[in-house]
């Protein structure tokens, strides 16, 4: 059996991080067993799906790497994977199960299920819909030409149970007193999601439905709707959903939700990929640093834990951290000189692109997030505009600031060479010269050339200004001291 897995998430809002780790379970288990990984959209929702949610989707799906087989925008032996284009099949299903006896007509009034509901209640009996409240039906024929409202309903086989092992949760099983007789087909002829998404599985042959928790109460319905096709079941897996830090399911209330926003903040796919991997999945051995290729090889459905697990943005920007410092420089060069550029507002020249070379293996040692990055070298490249308030009140305003500041211009005025080691050198003999200690002596410099208290390793980033510079910026701060 060749295994064929799908992400079917609903362009109904942007890609969330809980469904990218239901995306990346999926990719993960179809790379791991030789499978196909399909990418369904599930737009029957056509008053909140947008093709502007459905490109967020592909976009993040592409940029985390988890590209798909067969689907939405790829094409395959189905067609466009869209559901909306597929009204034609779901009504002609729901026709063949109306015509086999496994699904009915239903003319029954919300205020006449919810008195049978009630009644229900009252009598201690099942609430689940039956089908009880139909007309016969000899009837029916008649009353759907002269025009009645009808919806289709599946016809839930009772007394029973549908039972099935979930590879995540073991056994499940339901009691068809709690399934209603549900809806597949709206009486407008629009199927309902248990409809749409089953015909697809059996249709696209699909093995494996590796889906959120919020899901498994609609699976027997899948089960019952797939046998009533005459098809095998899928077999199911249902991920845990993912917390926020208070136990309560993620949502915008912990922050940000959008995978776009993560990209934006300047996480790696590659980070991201690893830690929602190990939400709920372990590699073994306290082990929490793997590329994709060793995941793949790894993974294990069987393995992954059916307890809820708590998404910890600190985390990631952690681990996202691991990833940069493990970059070679040429790397992280190119993945955040269009980031610099970008807040310089115009392209560096030959001899800054030096200079950030030079700069970025100290840079990426002190990296969390991409984005922080133009911060931190932009010092290198630009007039220091207004020097940072509380490092200026902090290391200007104090009385050894100008005593360093007099005391560095003097040493590093004659200086030769202009190498790190020189600068350090003649900045050490500066604090035995002046009695300042490291802090006092060396933080009026680093304002003077980076604005700020916050900087990469500063002898390093006096010998990458270059002498001139360094010189005219300590000249120009020391002229703004009271
Ligand atoms: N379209 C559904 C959703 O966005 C998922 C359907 C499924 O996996 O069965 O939640």
């Amino acid at each position: 059996m060749t295994v064929r897995v799908r992400f079917a998430p609903s362009p109904t809002g942007y890609l969330h991080v809980g469904a990218a780790r239901t995306a990346l379970y999926n990719y993960l288990f179809a790379r791991a067993n030789d499978g196909t990984f399909i990418l369904r959209s599930d737009d029957t929702d056509t008053a909140r799906s947008t093709d502007e949610f459905q490109e967020d989707i592909l976009e993040h799906m592409q940029w985390l790497g988890l590209e798909w087989d067969e689907g939405v925008a790829r094409g395959g032996e189905h067609g466009s994977y869209r559901q909306s284009d597929r009204y034609g099949r779901y009504r002609e299903v729901a026709h063949d199960l109306i015509a086999d006896g496994s699904a009915y007509y239903s003319f029954a009034t919300p205020d006449q299920l919810e008195s049978f509901k009630q009644a229900a209640r009252e009598a201690g009996t099942s609430p689940a819909y039956d089908g009880s409240l139909e007309p016969l039906d000899a009837d029916i024929a008649r009353l759907i030409s002269d025009g009645e409202s009808a919806v289709v309903r599946f016809r839930v086989p009772r007394p029973g149970e549908t039972r099935f092992t979930d590879i995540v949760r073991d056994e499940m099983v339901f009691d068809h007193k709690q399934v209603d007789d549900f809806i597949i087909l709206r009486s407008d002829g629009t199927p309902t999601y248990h409809l749409a998404s089953t015909v697809d599985d059996v249709d696209y042959g699909i093995t494996h439905v590796i889906r959120g928790e919020d899901l498994l109460s609609s699976t027997p319905k899948h089960i019952l709707l797939a046998e009533a096709m005459d098809a095998d079941p899928a077999t199911y897996a249902h991920l845990s959903l993912l917390m926020g830090p208070d136990g309560k399911k993620l949502s915008k209330r912990h922050g940000d939700t959008a995978m776009s926003a993560y990209r934006e903040a300047g996480l790696l796919p590659e980070a991201i990929n690893n830690y929602l991997a190990l939400l709920g999945w372990s590699l073994g051995d306290d082990e929490e640093i793997a590329s994709i290729s060793e995941m793949i090889g790894k993974f294990d459905l069987n393995s992954v834990s059916k307890n809820p697990a708590v998404f910890d943005p600190q985390k990631l920007e952690w681990l996202n951290g691991v990833y940069i410092r493990d970059m070679d420089d040429e790397e992280f060069v190119g993945r955040t000189l269009a980031s610099v550029e970008d807040d310089l507002g115009r392209s560096l020249s030959g001899g800054e692109r030096a200079q950030f070379d030079a700069i970025a293996p100290l840079v990426k040692e002190r990296t969390k997030l991409l984005t922080e990055v133009a911060d931190q070298v932009r010092f290198l490249f630009s007039d220091i505009d207004e020097y940072d308030e509380k490092s200026w009140a902090k290391v200007m305003d104090k009385p050894e600031g100008p005593v360093a500041l007099d005391a560095a211009a003097s040493v590093l005025s004659v200086l030769e060479p202009w190498t790190t080691e020189a600068i350090e050198g003649a900045l050490r003999g500066m604090l035995e010269s002046t009695g300042l200690n490291a802090r006092k002596g060396f933080q009026p410099v680093r304002v003077a050339i980076s604005g700020s208290t916050v900087s990469p390793p500063l002898f390093e980033c006096l010998e990458i200004l270059g002498k001139v510079e360094t010189l005219a910026r300590i000249a120009r701060a020391r002229s703004e001291m009271k």
